[in-house]
């Protein structure tokens, strides 16, 4: 059972065999220009995705939900997210952004007021930082507690779901609260919501996630499936990428401070941590430039393959340049933090002009 408020997975094959999400592996050979999350296999599975292929081939109506719970400081793991909705909006995709403030309650006990804030100061202000274009006609970005199409969907299809379902899904017991119950029932919701007829009716619909939140895909899917007759939807595609390592070498968490670079943090800052981030160099020079180091156990290495170093061939260089022990840990990090630190620089003005922006957003009319 995986739990999508707790898990840590780290077995990314043992899962995809054990829940039949598929490889995404060859796909990206049929994508006009793939996103770099593709073409360096951090986007590693997926369900269903070949409609989502055919949408954009030719160029018809799909979309694209994620969910954003506002419970915390945005860090360079979300951005991920972020980036491939930037693409996906380039590719033509409706975009929906439900910000799953009763979730937060339910389940993190944060109030709605506070939801609201944090949606729109740090998440939908990072968005726009980042280059997502949240102003466009088929961007719907909207509180989950005040979207009251949502709110109707998601009593209708908790109709055809019982708490036995939900216990062995989610592994709640007679002590959980009933908000906490329903609000994977909102979630489903928010993925089929793009499909509704307020929203343009069934289309091809697909949802980038981390593994650890299949578990409210697979109910969607079921759940699409039993209300077929009713809504006529089609079953929700899905993608699902790793998750960034924490600079400390463990998981990156909003947490733990130390293991995560936020998108909030000064220039300066970020240039420290990427400096002391855990790498996969040896105990001493000497033995590194014997043995060389190992890119793939370095959290600086990471950093480079999901947001630093857009050119393969420069990647695959230092990769090899790592191993055969011709670079060093100093002057590699060196490197990685002044990259950091200059979109940093770029992206900390960004993040001010994005506010007005973003206050503005949400007075918007949910579909
Ligand atoms: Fe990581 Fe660079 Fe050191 Fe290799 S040389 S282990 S990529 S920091």
């Amino acid at each position: 059972m995986i739990d999508p408020w707790s898990s840590a997975i780290i077995d990314y094959e043992k899962l995809t065999k054990q829940f039949g999400i598929k490889p995404f592996g060859n796909l990206k050979e049929e994508i006009n220009n793939p996103h770099h999350l593709m073409q360096r296999n951090i986007i590693f599975g997926q369900r269903d995705y070949g409609r989502i292929l055919k949408s954009m081939r030719e160029g018809s109506d799909f979309a694209v939900v994620s969910g954003m719970m506002p419970s915390g400081k945005m860090h360079i793991g979300h951005k991920m997210i972020v980036d491939q909705l930037i693409w996906y909006q380039k590719k033509g995709a409706d975009i929906y952004i439900p910000i799953a403030d009763m979730e937060a309650y339910s389940a993190r006990g944060i109030d709605f007021e506070a939801s609201r804030e944090l949606a729109i100061y740090e998440y939908i202000t990072n968005y726009i930082a980042l280059g997502l274009d949240l102003e466009k006609e088929n961007v719907n970005v909207y509180l989950q507690s005040e979207n009251r199409n949502l709110g109707d969907l998601a009593y209708i299809l908790s109709k055809k779901v019982n708490f036995n379902e939900m216990r062995a899904i989610y592994g709640f017991s007679g002590s959980t609260n009933i908000a906490h119950m329903y609000a994977p029932l909102i979630q489903v919701a928010d993925i089929l919501l793009p499909q509704t007829e307020e929203c343009g009716g069934p289309k091809p619909t697909v949802v980038p996630v981390g593994p650890d939140q299949d578990p409210h895909i697979r109910l969607t899917r079921d759940i699409a499936e039993r209300f077929k007759g009713k809504f006529n939807f089609m079953s929700p595609s899905s993608t699902y990428h790793r998750f960034m390592t924490g600079l400390t070498g463990d998981k990156m968490s909003s947490s733990k401070p130390k293991s995560a670079i936020f998108l909030s943090d000064s220039p300066k800052e970020v240039e420290k941590k990427v400096k002391s981030a855990k790498s996969g160099g040896r105990e001493s020079l000497e033995e590194q430039r014997k043995l060389g180091g190992v890119p793939e156990d370095c959290t600086v290495f990471e950093l480079l393959v999901y947001h630093l170093e857009p050119s393969e061939k420069k990647l695959e260089e230092l990769r090899e340049s790592c191993k055969n022990g011709s670079i060093m840990c100093g002057e590699c990090k060196k490197n990685a933090a002044s990259m950091m630190k200059n979109f940093f620089e770029e992206f900390s003005h960004k993040r001010e002009e994005a506010k007005e922006k973003a206050q503005k957003i949400l007075d918007r009319e949910p579909k």
